[in-house]
């Protein structure tokens, strides 16, 4: 499952939890399905270990195999058998490229309608409607059990590994304890370490099968261990969970995560809608929700052509404007919300909910994208923060993510301009607080 790393460092700040409505680094984090890597800057050079100590490194406090052998004491400790934990690590050296990995903070964000583009596309589409048909009876089955439609199932799937192809081919756990003794957020790290060797405990796969992300996402649904822990299931009854090798204990995983997440069976993800002129672009908060039919009566109708999903309309929903209030805009409901479970990324649970639909020959978009509207880059949304800030707009932490306070800021400095207060971060509202 991907996830946003949280920065433990003065210099570089902390991280908000990722926004609802915004589209942050992370939410433009490859997954192993993205084909495309995003633009970046040149890396910083990652120095060899030990010797890093410069301000935004970490001198770690002991050698790799210092550091092994205080965890393996932990690991004991917590259950683990000296058998399996030797077993796991024999070997194991720390993995530079995750550093590497760890440590780049992407400047470039691409557009939603540029990822959406990547997402959805023609080929990503056929091939998830020939693997609905061919597990339609297994499909069936999980369905029946968990609530959560097939659709559904096969767009998470070919979102978080290309249906499969695309696992990551990283030892699990020498990714993991390169990140516990050296990365950003080592707690955590040993935290997902500590599940990875309980896995390889209970016989679900051995450790030098255990392959994943850099970050330790693993198999054809990219959990974590601490996720596959609590959600992984073995549906076809072999005795092991196999999320890297067996589509049915893949897609069963993921549907009791989702029905965990609070899916809703039958009900849609969301629909698009249109706003009327003169839209008070305040309410487009993931916070406030009404009911489908009270959005309706402030005026906002539905695209041309399309018809209110069947019971919609007294679900609870809130207002997305995934480009701001020129762009197209959408009613989210719970099922949306389940999604951003798996990946907390506005863009994410877009492509997931608009893949499934297209599965099916729908989830066409009508309204517009602003092409000419780009989004910020990292140092923009820094000086757009310090900006609001130095103006008396409380932005938070300078850290680049746009999470509730900076929206509340932009929408301050949007309403004193007499703008729509739609709360999104672009080049206008950054030229103009520039030039004050
Ligand atoms: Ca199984």
């Amino acid at each position: 499952m991907p996830f946003c790393l949280t920065l433990r460092w003065p210099l570089r700040r902390l991280f908000a939890a990722t926004s609802f409505i915004l589209l942050v680094a992370c939410a433009e984090k490859p997954t192993a399905a993205d084909a495309e890597p995003l633009q970046t800057l040149p890396a910083a050079p990652v120095p060899s270990l030990p010797q890093v100590n410069d301000d935004l490194t970490i001198q770690p406090a002991q050698s790799f195999g210092e550091w092994i052998a205080t965890f393996r004491g932990s690991a004991l400790g917590a259950g683990i058998t000296p058998a399996v934990f030797d077993s796991a690590f024999a070997g194991i050296t720390p993995d530079m490229s995750v550093i590497k990995a760890d440590r780049s903070q992407p400047e470039f964000t691409r557009p939603v309608w540029e990822y959406l583009d990547g997402a959805l596309s023609p080929v990503r589409v056929r091939k998830g409607q020939a693997l609905l048909a061919q597990n339609s009876a297994l499909l069936s089955s999980i369905e029946q059990r968990y609530g959560v439609d097939r659709e559904a199932l096969v767009a998470v799937w070919g979102m978080e590994s290309n249906f499969g192809q695309f696992q990551g081919d990283k030892s699990v756990i020498r990714s993991l304890a390169t990140l516990a003794y050296e990365g950003r957020r080592p707690a955590f790290a040993q935290a997902q370490l500590l599940a990875a060797l309980q896995i390889i405990q209970h016989g679900d796969i051995q450790p030098g099968e255990m392959l994943g992300s850099w970050a330790g996402a693993m198999g054809q649904t990219q959990f974590i261990p601490t996720t596959y822990n609590t959600y992984a299931v073995d549906f076809d009854g072999d005795g092991r969970r196999d999320i890297w090798n067996d589509s049915a204990d893949a897609l069963a995983s993921t549907a009791n995560y989702l029905q965990s997440s609070g899916w809703q069976r039958g009900q849609p993800w969301g629909l698009e809608v249109v706003l009327p002129t003169a839209f008070d672009y305040a309410q487009a908060d993931g916070t406030i929700r009404k009911t489908v039919s009270e959005w309706l009566q402030m005026g906002i109708r539905l695209p041309a052509g399309t018809v209110l999903p069947n019971g919609s309309a007294p679900l609870s929903a809130a207002l997305l404007l995934p480009a701001g209030y020129r762009g197209p805009a959408f009613l989210v409901l719970d099922n949306f919300r389940a999604i951003l479970k798996y990946n907390n990324s506005s863009s994410y649970g877009l492509a997931v909910s608009l893949l499934s639909q297209r599965f099916n020959g729908a989830g066409l978009i009508s309204g517009e994208w602003p092409k000419d509207d780009l989004p910020l880059s990292r140092s923009e949304r820094i000086e757009l923060q310090t900006q609001l800030s130095a103006k008396g707009y409380d932005a938070g932490n300078a850290d680049g993510i746009i999470g509730a306070n900076t929206r509340k800021a932009i929408r301050g400095a949007q309403q004193k301009l007499g703008w729509p207060a739609d709360g999104y971060p672009n080049h206008k509202l950054l030229d103009s607080l520039r030039n004050r």
